[in-house]
């Protein structure tokens, strides 16, 4: 269905009336609505639909807006919203705010409509320099831990509004399921389940309880990107997707649906194309999945360019009119164009010459204006409210305990905790830079923490101050903008010192890079890096191998050469210092991989595979083989202390007989008992798993369920409960349909399983359960 034809918003038959809307309809909100679209102009309408990006305000300097620029962009074209941050790097909180209050003044001078000003805030207040920077998403992932994302959302919020503010391009939900896609890091890791909890707690952290009144400590958020944009085919940023429609309902639209659920007031749409079809011009899924099926009236703005994408990339369309027709037509509320106020024009044509509706034209000015009137911006353009914990020490605390929890250990066969008066080599390119630890969106868009914060530890800083005895040679270095460059530099010196040391911290992986620049030839850690682990290990001194990278580059040849390895990801400002306490034994590791590790380059895998990819050498002359071999699967991650598992069991309303019965409108209950048998305090990742054993579709292997982290002391247990719906256990089948069939599921934990069995089959007419 959704990959035959491009159709028209207006030829989708309307279930809306059938929903409840997802965000309640609050008459204030919508009486002020149709007051202030009753007496607009078409070119006022017009200028609502366009974002422009700041830099077309600015002057020569590029630190401060032109006046004559402002007349022409607010004042005669009318826009309704601008992005982004002059001279693409980030500004204190003052000077942004000034910037904003100068353009809200015209704004409402000229048009008497506040203008909406969005910023990609995406690990905290990344685009503010005094602002809070949490882990990345990556790495909140990898605590799986709600709290996390609660805190970074809430602290997100608070500082952007602080700067006057209300719009952030968070969360980001694209599944990461490609390892060489650039943007991995971005989000919550490869796993629907995972990504759609975190998302939705940072999506009310954000927000807050009310979306329909977002208070002066809350910004709207930006779903993104709206939808199946992490799995291109060839792994390369904004190309083509291919997506089975069952799995495009059931894994990639999860996070969205769940968000959508929560309130979420507008979503970004996906760069690229599914199934032959631009994601900007899908109205199935732009006016039906989202608009249509869940009777949401909030907002879709478009990615970057992205309706000139149409006819200058895609070629769906002969012209950029044609685009703006096709983008508007399928659904697009907000056109982000970014450099080209024409496109205001290009829409008053185009509504004139009747190829865009008028009803078309006032559904999309009122999604937006009903967003300014959320977001209390007709009231208060601008706002005086006391910000006292911008930047605080309980937000950077925040910070330090999410890195504490992220960063994980893959292996250790005894090396770690580090000896207290240990002689330590460091090195590597990653070693001593803040760059490396925050990643893209830290201050720029490709990320150039060094320049910002060097008042927080790089990794060699960290371990300087924690141990002492510290010897810095890095070996290979990062080489000036463009992320692949690396120079060799001193390996033989590096070896020498190495002598001279007990342990050699060897910290590799990438430097900063984000989007399309990002992309790559090889998922291979580089030459070079190989070779200074390769030198190094030869002197036979025990390394310890730090990854700090935005995705899992692979290691599989010299990850034997490791005595233990930690994958640190991108953990932000705090991260080198979290680094040092864990590998001194002052805290314990919890982290658990939320993407699967591949080992191999043509076997990249997630942990979500159908059973028939796997296959054991099979009988007779023919040696089939298919065998899964990960370096590390997803949820894994060691610790100083262990943990066992005991009495997995499961009920439902019928009891607890084995096996269990159920059916669709059950709500299983799982417990399990979790002892910390080690002899240090640890906390626990609990993940849930079922696998639905006969399906009439290939089914997956297992799937994430739910999660729990928990903090156990030495001979503690503790009894974890999930309350599971059985409608969870659902899957899309080839028609599109929610099916939960009956036969045999078994749900796991922690290696412990029971069967479940479940009496009938249910099939859903409704596209979402
Ligand atoms: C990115 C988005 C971002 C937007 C605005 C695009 O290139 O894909 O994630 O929000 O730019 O900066």
């Amino acid at each position: 269905m959704m990959s035959s034809v491009v159709i028209s918003a207006a030829t989708l038959s309307s279930c809306a009336q059938r929903v409840a809307p997802s965000i309640p309809v609050d008459k204030k909100v919508e009486d002020k609505v149709e007051k202030v679209l009753s007496g607009m102009s078409l070119e006022e309408k017009a200028g609502q639909l366009v974002q422009l990006n700041i830099s077309t305000l600015e002057d020569e300097s590029r630190e401060a807006i032109d006046p004559a620029k402002l007349q022409k962009i607010i004042g005669e074209y009318k826009v309704g919203a601008i992005l982004n941050v002059m001279h693409d790097r980030a500004h204190s909180r003052e000077n942004t705010a000034a910037m904003v209050r100068q353009i809200q003044e015209k704004s409402m001078e000229a048009i008497g409509i506040p203008c909406i000003y969005g910023l990609d805030m995406i690990h905290g207040a990344s685009y503010i320099t005094e602002g809070s920077l949490f882990p990345q998403e990556i790495n909140l992932g990898a605590t799986f831990n709600r709290e996390y994302a609660r805190m970074m959302g809430h602290a997100m919020a608070y500082e952007t509004r602080a700067a006057q503010v209300p719009w952030v391009f968070s969360p980001v939900m694209d599944l990461g399921r490609d390892p060489r896609w650039p943007r991995i890091w971005e989000s919550y890791g490869e796993d629907p389940c995972l990504q759609a909890q975190m998302a939705r707690e940072e999506t009310v952290a954000l927000q807050g309880q009310d979306p329909n009144h977002i208070d002066l400590e809350h910004v709207a958020v930006s779903l993104k990107h709206f939808m199946g944009y992490g799995v291109p085919v060839t792994g390369k940023d904004r190309t083509p997707a291919i997506i089975a429609e069952s799995d495009l309902r059931e894994k990639f639209f999860a996070p969205f649906l769940a968000c959508f659920r929560a309130g979420a007031l507008t979503a970004m749409v996906n760069s690229a194309s599914i199934n032959g079809i631009p994601t900007h011009c899908n109205a199935v899924l732009l006016s039906g999945w989202v608009k249509e099926q869940l009777n949401w009236d909030g907002m879709l703005v478009t990615d970057w360019a992205d309706i000139d994408n149409l006819y200058l990339r895609d070629h769906v369309a002969a012209d950029k009119k044609e685009a703006v027709a096709l983008g508007i037509n399928a659904g697009i509320d907000m056109i982000m164009d970014p450099y080209d106020p024409e496109c205001c024009t290009a829409i008053i044509e185009l509504v004139k010459e009747g190829r865009i509706s008028r009803e078309r034209l006032d559904d999309a000015v009122r999604r937006v204006l009903r967003l300014k009137v959320r977001l209390g911006l007709f009231d208060n353009p601008v706002w005086d409210h006391p910000y006292p914990d911008f930047a605080c020490d309980a937000f950077a605390d925040q910070s330090y305990q999410a890195a504490l929890e992220s960063e994980v250990l893959l292996k250790n066969n005894g090396i770690l905790p580090l000896k207290e008066g240990s002689r330590i080599l460091v090195c590597g390119p990653n070693a001593n830079s803040m760059r490396t630890l925050n990643g893209g969106w830290s201050y720029t868009w490709q990320g150039d923490a060094d320049k910002y914060v060097p008042q927080y530890n790089t990794i060699k800083e960290a371990l300087e101050k924690r141990f002492g005895r510290v010897t810095w040679i890095p070996g290979v270095v990062y080489d000036g903008a463009d992320w692949q460059n690396e120079v060799v530099e001193g390996i033989q010196q590096a070896v020498n010192a190495a002598r001279a040391s007990d342990v050699i911290v060897c910290c590799v992986g990438e430097n900063t890079y984000c989007e399309t620049p990002g992309n790559m030839d090889d998922l291979n850690l580089s030459t070079n890096q190989k070779d200074l682990v390769r030198a190094l290990s030869a002197t036979g001194k025990p390394i310890v191998l730090v990854l700090n990278e935005g995705r899992p580059r692979l290691i599989g040849d010299i990850e034997p050469l490791a005595a233990a390895v930690v994958d640190v990801m991108l953990p932000s400002n705090h991260g080198g210092d979290a680094l040092a306490a864990l590998l001194a034994g002052d805290e314990n590791f919890s982290g658990r991989l939320p993407f699967t590790y591949s080992k191999h380059i043509n076997a990249l895998h997630t942990y979500d595979y159908k059973v028939s990819e796997h296959r054991e050498i099979m009988e007779g002359s023919y040696n089939y083989d298919a065998v899964m071999d990960v370096q590390w699967p997803f949820g894994f991650g060691l610790s100083y202390t262990s943990f066992k598992y005991g009495n997995l069991k499961c009920s439902t309303a019928n009891g607890d007989d084995s096996p269990v019965t159920f059916n669709a409108g059950d709500v299983l209950k799982v417990s399990v008992d979790v002892t910390n048998t080690g002899d240090r305090s640890g906390k626990e990742a609990v993940l849930l798993f079922s696998s639905d054993l006969v399906a009439s579709m290939i089914p997956d292997v297992k799937r994430l369920r739910g999660f729990e982290k928990i903090a156990l002391e030495p001979g503690e247990t503790r009894t974890v409960q999930f309350n599971l719906p059985a409608s969870d256990l659902a899957f899309v089948g080839a028609d599109g349909r929610w099916r939960l069939e009956k036969g045999d599921f078994r749900i796991s934990c922690g290696g412990l399983g029971v069967i479940v069995n479940c009496t009938e089959t249910k099939i859903w007419d409704s596209p979402n359960i």
